[in-house]
């Protein structure tokens, strides 16, 4: 046995093995250390225990790079999205424009005027630089920020509905994606949800028969990710927030998505946008950063100015407060809707933007750099979608590239071009992997022939 635990090399020889040296500039040299300590031990104790024949170096090797590989794949770093969905919050949501990253870059690193008036030289507000952008470009009289859309909501209803009412409709008891179920989230603010109406068909009689002294808010959702067809009934917003006018009770429209222009012009069909929801009376408005609005991770905030007053005073504000680089991004990606053109440097509708032809003619030219047969690849027409829960309904037309892998599966193509760095993430369909280049960035194109032509050539 002794023997055998000598046939084990040392720590020092592994780590200067090119297949694991490689993984330091990521890692770290502790962390791949670590790695192969832990290996090494494992293999100790495998012997000691007499189960298994002594392991042999290269499978020892193979074994600490797998290990190294999977640790390293568990960091975050840039991925190529394939799959079509341009919002898709499990790939970050909106890239950030190039605005707003310069912003992050210089106020990130250094200090700022964060909460600091360089005119009284006196302690200042964190919000007021966005609001103001928020107030022009929604028509609210007020506006803040906290961390995300579900925080927003959560803000409002502990601020203003805690232990009293909140008048739901039936048919917008919604689950998004990542947990946000409406009803849950209600009641643990602490608030009693009243449930009026019926799946299909919601009147206003039924708000109003709901009404007690213990209401304390109407709220609306957003439809974001489903739809109720057929025999449907539904009451206007504008009806809502009149009610809660007449009635002395305060009303809430979770939007989501927060689309502050129109979609027409991208094809897509029409999405509330926040001024409406506002110009429909709503008092309280809320809409995270990072979907329609092409921003940072972000919840928004806009309304009337006493009700955002109450909001600002609300001691839980403080932990779901922003920091400087997500209210640096914000603001930059605001004033871009206030610039000419500034619209088209959102990446997000950068990508909603180009013309189909454009992407075919892209997806012909991969094809072509990339020398393959037609029985192994082609263009393909696609589907793309907006995703992360707005206009998540609304196909968009899109192209990309379709490779019939030879001899092996879709699923094993996707999971090699996953490995590679970047990552590039695509959908698997009818045998086929498929490559959407709506949310491509061009420039990715030529990285995309490179690991294909090393994908087909092995
Ligand atoms: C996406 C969404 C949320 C949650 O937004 P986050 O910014 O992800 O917290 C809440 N409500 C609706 C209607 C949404 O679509």
């Amino acid at each position: 046995m002794d023997s055998a635990f000598r046939t084990l090399p040392p720590v020092h020889r592994l780590l200067d093995e090119p297949a694991l040296a490689t993984y330091i500039d990521v890692l770290g040299a502790s962390a791949v250390k670590a790695v192969v300590n832990e290996t090494l031990s494992g293999a100790r104790r495998d012997i000691a225990a007499g189960t298994l024949p002594p392991i042999a170096y290269d499978a020892l090797l193979e074994r600490i790079a797998e290990r190294l590989a999977n640790e390293e794949a568990a960091g975050l770093m840039p991925v190529i999205n394939g799959t079509g969905i341009l919002l898709h919050t499990n790939l970050g949501r909106a890239p950030l424009a190039a605005e707003a990253l310069a912003a992050i870059a210089a106020i990130g690193g250094s200090y700022s005027n964060l909460e600091f008036d360089l005119v009284n030289g006196s302690r200042g507000s964190r919000y007021a630089r966005v609001s103001g952008l928020i107030e022009e470009l929604t028509g609210c009289e007020d506006a803040l920020v906290v961390n995300n859309c579900a925080a927003a909501v959560l803000l409002v209803l502990d601020t203003f509905a805690k232990a009293r009412d909140v008048i739901v409709s039936r048919n917008q008891l919604v689950e998004i994606g990542g947990g946000f179920r409406l009803p849950e989230v209600v009641t643990r603010s602490g608030a009693r949800l009243v449930e009026v109406g019926t799946t299909n068909r919601v009147y206003l009689r039924d708000f109003e028969d709901a009404l007690t002294p213990t209401t304390a808010l109407l709220m609306r959702s957003h439809a974001s990710n489903y739809r109720i067809e057929g025999f449907v009934a539904d009451v206007e917003p504008a009806e809502i927030a009149a009610l809660g006018r007449r009635a002395g009770v305060r009303t809430l429209e979770d939007l989501g998505s927060g689309a502050l222009i129109d979609l027409a012009p991208y094809g897509l069909p029409h999405e509330r946008t926040v001024a409406e929801a506002l110009a429909d009376g709503i008092e309280v408005v809320t809409f995270s950063g990072d979907k329609l609005l092409g921003g940072p991770q972000a919840g928004i905030i806009a309304g009337k100015r006493d009700a955002i007053m109450h909001l600002r005073a609300n001691p839980l504000l403080r932990a779901l407060r922003v920091d400087k680089a997500t209210l640096a991004a914000l603001a930059a990606t605001l004033r871009l809707y206030t610039e000419p053109d500034g619209v088209e440097r959102i990446p997000l509708y950068a990508m909603l933007a180009v013309d189909v032809v454009t992407l075919r003619a892209r997806a012909d030219r991969i094809l072509g750099d990339l020398g393959l047969g037609p029985l192994e690849a082609r263009i393909v027409d696609t589907t793309a979608s907006v995703g992360g829960g707005a206009a998540p309904l609304a196909p968009i037309a899109s192209a990309g590239i379709a490779v019939r892998p030879p001899g092996h599966d879709p699923d094993a193509v996707a999971a090699r071009l996953r490995r590679l760095r970047p990552p590039i993430v695509g959908r698997t369909k009818g045998g086929e992997f498929h490559l959407d280049l709506r949310a491509v960035s061009a420039a990715d194109d030529s990285r995309i022939v490179a690991a294909l032509r090393r994908e087909f050539a092995s």
